[in-house]
């Protein structure tokens, strides 16, 4: 069990990637904790884990509501004492060419991504720090952590920018053993993909096994999807990596889409 006892909070972590890490991370033997919009939907994930055997909580937490932060950080510290692992992960996607984009959109998705990463990691760092024993911040970034693709602008800005904090939390958190990494998977079969298929099929003005095939594949190696296993995996390689040698770093997980 490569994280017995590490109490790791997924915030996104009732549906897709997020799902997938808590399970992963549970059967390694952490304490996790679903945060996610739902209180419903976090708790039936959290009854989930907890049927199979493993130890879990849910909070309701809207990543851009920084009481909601705040107190949903608390309740884990109560319940659990402490937090060695935050995964930043919640996330949308909103598909519009530029000219198209409603300000309303792009102030959205940039505040889910970037104001839901920044408040859970202010909130994360300070238990960490209070706790004494470091720990670990991942965020779920993306393959458009590195490139651009059309029709997603405030995806592609905030995906970068994730890059840019936690090269910040890598620096400002090292005293306290706090260590910062950043996850970039490429396209996986998840709600929010399947929603976008239609979508870019529509903007495109092309079909939706061409989406598929020549916008989501096209780049790969082996023209597989990345699957929510991998990026399970490597979640749990970033928390158990012992050494500070691994930080500031983002690690692609796409199937070879993009090459670092
Ligand atoms: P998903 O839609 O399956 O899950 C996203 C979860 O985030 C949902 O449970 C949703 O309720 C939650 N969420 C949305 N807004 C929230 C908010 N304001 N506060 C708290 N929770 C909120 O999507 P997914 O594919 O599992 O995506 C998870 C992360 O992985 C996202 O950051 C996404 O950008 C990233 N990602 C996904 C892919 C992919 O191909 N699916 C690729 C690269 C990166």
């Amino acid at each position: 069990m490569l994280l017995k006892d590490k109490v790791a909070i997924i915030t996104g972590s009732a549906s897709g990637i997020g799902k997938e890490i808590a399970f992963e991370y549970a059967d390694q033997g952490a304490k996790v904790c679903i945060a996610d919009l739902s209180l419903e939907a976090a708790n039936a994930t959290a009854n989930e884990i907890i049927q199979r055997g493993g130890v879990a909580m849910a909070v309701a937490m809207n990543v851009t509501d920084e009481a909601q932060v705040d107190a949903g950080v608390a309740q884990v510290v109560a319940q659990f004492g402490g937090v060695d692992v935050l995964i930043s992960n919640a996330g949308i996607q909103i598909i519009s060419a530029i000219v198209d984009f409603k300000f309303d959109d792009w102030r959205k998705l940039v505040a889910i991504h970037l104001d839901g990463a920044f408040l859970t990691t202010r909130a994360c760092m300070r238990a960490m720090i209070a706790g004494g024993k470091g720990g670990t911040v991942l965020y779920m970034g993306s393959v458009h952590s590195h490139e651009a693709s059309p029709l997603k602008a405030p995806y592609v800005a905030a995906k970068h920018g994730l890059i840019g904090l936690a090269k910040v939390v890598a620096k400002e958190g090292a005293k306290d053993c706090i260590r910062a990494n950043v996850i970039c998977p490429g396209f996986v079969r998840t709600p929010l993909v399947d929603k976008q298929i239609p979508e870019q099929a529509k903007a495109l003005g092309i079909s939706e096994a061409d989406v598929i095939k020549n916008v989501m594949l096209k780049e790969t190696v082996d023209g597989e999807f990345t699957t929510t296993q991998d990026v399970a995996q490597t979640a749990v390689f970033l928390a158990s990596f012992p050494t500070n040698a691994l930080t500031g770093q983002s690690i692609t997980v796409s199937h070879g889409w993009h090459m670092q």
